[in-house]
């Protein structure tokens, strides 16, 4: 394993354009709380009931309690020696792309800068009719759901994630596709690869020859095609990969 980890940490170094992408699992280590182990008043709902379109079409007021009552939550939890090492790397490369699956905000809380959120952020919302973004702040202020503040628009605001059914934003998909068909190394933490289209990005990079670096308690469907799979909890490895150039 130390052998694995030093020659991942010297391919990283060598590397020019460097692509990170994460998923759920750098996320469960600070104790991101899914709602089922929130536990109380949503235990009976299933993520469908309420992550749809058609789910906030019919009951947008329960969508945004739901939303708000998540947000709750992971305002409590902060960024994990991971999500610090990857804020590390992003400083230190001058050509750099962070694609996150995660909508938790941690890695911008860690302090990376140059962040694809592929589905989007749980503390975003924007506006169904002329599309202006807000921040949390808008959304909190009532129990109601919230309206647009821009000039005398007034459309609904959601929240600013993908929901299933959705596509992802193109411009955020096509940034980080071209950017991971161009990368010479690729660091995958904490995702199982299956959920496309994000799950292409190893892949494209992999087709340019990148070097390719999985950190993940267990194999994934990215793993056949990494040069480098080292297996344990990111917090942990993510840091070593850096050490030296400390
Ligand atoms: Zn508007």
């Amino acid at each position: 394993m130390q052998d694995k980890i030093k020659k991942a940490r010297d391919a990283i170094q060598k590397a020019c354009k460097i692509m990170v992408f994460t998923g759920a699992g750098i996320s469960r280590e600070s104790g991101v709380p899914t709602f089922r182990e929130a536990g109380g008043l949503w235990d009976k709902f299933k993520v469908e009931d309420f992550a749809t379109p058609e789910a906030f079409q019919q009951r947008p007021k329960e969508v945004w309690e739901w939303y708000r009552f998540r947000r709750n939550l992971m305002r409590k939890v902060k960024p994990n020696p991971a999500h610090y090492a990857v804020a590390e790397l992003d400083e230190r490369h001058d050509d750099f792309l962070l694609a996150t699956q995660n909508i938790d905000n941690l890695h911008q809380i860690a302090g990376a800068k140059r962040v694809m959120e592929l589905h989007g952020n749980i503390f975003r919302s924007y506006c169904m009719k002329c599309g202006y973004e807000a921040d949390e702040s808008v959304s909190e202020l009532t129990g109601e759901v919230p309206s647009c503040t821009r000039d005398d628009c007034s459309g609904v605001m959601r929240p600013k994630v993908v929901w299933f059914g959705e596509q992802l934003d193109p411009d955020v998909l096509e940034q980080s596709f071209r950017f991971a068909a161009q990368a010479d190394c690729c660091i995958v933490i904490g995702t199982s690869g299956l959920v496309y289209p994000a799950a292409q990005l190893p892949f494209l990079a992999r087709r340019n020859d990148a070097c390719v670096i999985e950190i993940n308690p267990e194999p994934s469907a990215i793993t056949p095609i990494t040069d480098y799979f080292l297996q344990g909890p990111a917090g942990e490895i993510m840091p070593q990969l850096l050490e030296e150039t400390r």
